[in-house]
C-alpha cells in the first residue's frame, strides 16, 4: 500500500504516525513545500531569544496531544506554563484583570453593574429552540447581553482564532458552549450541572523544551517514512484507481493520498480529478495575522502573567500581547525578557499585510500604550501569515458535511488540516489520528 501525505504540518505529520502505529508495513511518502517540516508550528532562534511564528501550545484538557507526545517518545520534552501565568489581562479602556472567580467578576470594572446583572440573567434566558448556526456575535448577544460579548468574547475570539464575534460561527468553533444551552437550556444550568457530575482540574497550557520545533523535529525523527523536503505538489491526477503525483519531472503513482495542505492549496491540488470538489475547498475563508516577537535585555515591566488581548472598542492596532518569557521560562535567555505582539486578523485584516518595519513600529507602539512599555528591544521578529488560520464562517458545518461526502466519490484521496474540524493542535492531532484510523479500515 503506497501513501503519499502532502504538507509536513502537525495535521500530516500525525496522520503518518498513526498510520505507521497501526500498519508498520504501509509505504509512507511525505511531501512538504518548505524545507523544514511543521507548518504552523515553528520556532525561530534570534540570539537564545525563541519566538514562535505560531502555536505556542496546548491545553491539557484534551488527551489527543498529549498522547501523541508521549506514544512518539517526546514526553521529557514537555513543558508546562508557569503558575505565574494563569492571571490574564483585558486591555479595554485601560488593561484589567480577566475575573476568575465570581467575586473577582463582581468586583470588575470591565462591565456595568447592568451588564453584570444581564450576564446572571443569562439562567433566565430560554434555550435555542432550533438548530441553526449563528456567529458567536449573536449568540452572545443573546444569552449573556452585548456587553459581555464586547468585553470577554471579542477578545477572546481575536486570540484564538484571529476572528472577530460577526465572523465565526459559534456551532463550529465553539460546539461545547452550543451544546451547554442546547442540553442543559443554558450555559449557568449546564456549567452548574457538570461541575456536579466531572469535577476535576481545567487545562493547563503546556509546551515543549525548545520549543514546538524541538517536538516537531522528534516527532519527525520518529517516523519511518520517506520525507520529501522542497517539494511543493500542485496537482493530482488518476488512472485506473492509482493516483498519480507530478514531482520534479517524474510521476509518482500511490494507492493513497491525503492533503495535509490549507485548504486554499487542497483547492489547486484537486482541481483536476474535480472541479467542484475544488470549488468547495475554494469556500474556505483564512485570517490573515502577523507575529512580531521583542527580546528584551533589560525589561523593567514585571510581566507577571499570561499577556493580554485587546478589546475591539480599545481601537489599538494590536489584538494581543503574550509575556511569553513569563509564560516558558526558556523563552528568554536568562534575566532577559520576550513578548509577541499578535497583528490583524478578521479585526484588521489589512494591517497584518503591512511591511515588516510597520508591523515591528505597531507591535512596539502596542505595547506602549497597552502596557505602558517604554524600552526598545534589542531584538526582534517578524512573521507575516497572509492566510494564518482558517475562519470557520456561519454554516461551516453543513459546507463540511457537503464537502466530506463529495470527497467520500474518491476512494483513497482524504483530507487531513486544520481547516475543517478544528484549529488547535488538539483538534488538529485528534482528528488526523481519525483520518489514520479511517485510512486503515478502508484501504488494508
Ligand atoms: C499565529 C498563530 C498562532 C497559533 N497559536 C496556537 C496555539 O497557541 N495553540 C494551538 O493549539 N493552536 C494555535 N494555532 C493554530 C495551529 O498552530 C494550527 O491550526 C496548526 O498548526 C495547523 O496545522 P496543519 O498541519 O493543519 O496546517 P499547517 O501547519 O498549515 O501545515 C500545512 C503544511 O503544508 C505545506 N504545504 C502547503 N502547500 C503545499 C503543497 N502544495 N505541497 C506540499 N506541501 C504544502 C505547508 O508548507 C505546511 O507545512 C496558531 C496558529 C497561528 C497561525
Amino acid at each position: 500500500m503506497k501513501i503519499a501525505i502532502i504538507g509536513g504540518g502537525i495535521s500530516g505529520l500525525t496522520t503518518a504516525f498513526y498510520i505507521k502505529k497501526y500498519r508498520p508495513e504501509a509505504e509512507i511518502t511525505l511531501f512538504e513545500k518548505e524545507s523544514s517540516l511543521g507548518g504552523k508550528m515553528m520556532t525561530k532562534n534570534i540570539d537564545g531569544f525563541l519566538f514562535e511564528e505560531g502555536s505556542n501550545g496546548f491545553l491539557s484538557n484534551k488527551p489527543d496531544t498529549l498522547e501523541l507526545v508521549k506514544e512518539s517518545g517526546a514526553e521529557d520534552l514537555l513543558m508546562r506554563s508557569s503558575d505565574n501565568a494563569r492571571v490574564r489581562f483585558i486591555y479595554k479602556d485601560a488593561l484589567h484583570q480577566l475575573p476568575e472567580s465570581p467575586l473577582a467578576f463582581l468586583k470588575t470594572p470591565l462591565l456595568s453593574t447592568l451588564g453584570k446583572l444581564r450576564v446572571a440573567g443569562e439562567i433566565f434566558v430560554p434555550a435555542k429552540k432550533d438548530d441553526y448556526d449563528e456567529t458567536l456575535q449573536s449568540f452572545g448577544y443573546r444569552r449573556v447581553g452585548k456587553e459581555m460579548t464586547d468585553a470577554f468574547l471579542d477578545p477572546m475570539v481575536a486570540g484564538i482564532f484571529a476572528s472577530s464575534p460577526d465572523k465565526i460561527s459559534v456551532n463550529s468553533a465553539f460546539p461545547a458552549v452550543v451544546k451547554l444551552e442546547k442540553e442543559y437550556g443554558g450555559l449557568f444550568k449546564g456549567m452548574l450541572k457538570k461541575k456536579k457530575k466531572d469535577a476535576g482540574p481545567g487545562g493547563v497550557l503546556m509546551s515543549f523544551k525548545g520549543g514546538v520545533s524541538s517536538f516537531i523535529d522528534l516527532l519527525t525523527n520518529s517516523l519511518k517514512i520517506e520525507i520529501k523536503t522542497d517539494v511543493s505538489i500542485e496537482n493530482l491526477s488518476k488512472i485506473n484507481q492509482k493516483y498519480l503525483l507530478h514531482v520534479e519531472g517524474k510521476t509518482e503513482e500511490f494507492d493513497t493520498v491525503v492533503l495535509s495542505t490549507p485548504a486554499y492549496e487542497s483547492k489547486e491540488i484537486v482541481k483536476q480529478i474535480d472541479p467542484q470538489l475544488s470549488e468547495m475547498l475554494d469556500d474556505i475563508e483564512y485570517s490573515p495575522i502577523s507575529v512580531v516577537g521583542l527580546g528584551y535585555n533589560e525589561l523593567s515591566h514585571k510581566l507577571q502573567g499570561f499577556g493580554l488581548l485587546t478589546t475591539s472598542s480599545a481601537k489599538k492596532d494590536v489584538l494581543g500581547v503574550l509575556w511569553d518569557s513569563s509564560i516558558f521560562t526558556d523563552r528568554a535567555p536568562k534575566n532577559k525578557k520576550a513578548l509577541r505582539v499578535m497583528i490583524g486578523g478578521q479585526r484588521s485584516p489589512s494591517l497584518a499585510l503591512k511591511s515588516e518595519k510597520e508591523l515591528k513600529e505597531i507591535a512596539i507602539k502596542g505595547a506602549k500604550e497597552t502596557m505602558g512599555i517604554d524600552e526598545l528591544p534589542d531584538v526582534s521578529y517578524v512573521k507575516k501569515w497572509e492566510r494564518g488560520i482558517p475562519n470557520y464562517r456561519v454554516g461551516h458545518l453543513e459546507k463540511m458535511d457537503k464537502l466530506f461526502k463529495r470527497l467520500g466519490e474518491h476512494k483513497g484521496l482524504y483530507l487531513s488540516s486544520n481547516a475543517y474540524f478544528g484549529v488547535g493542535l488538539n483538534d488538529c492531532v485528534g482528528n488526523s489520528k481519525k483520518v489514520a484510523k479511517k485510512i486503515v479500515n478502508d484501504m488494508f
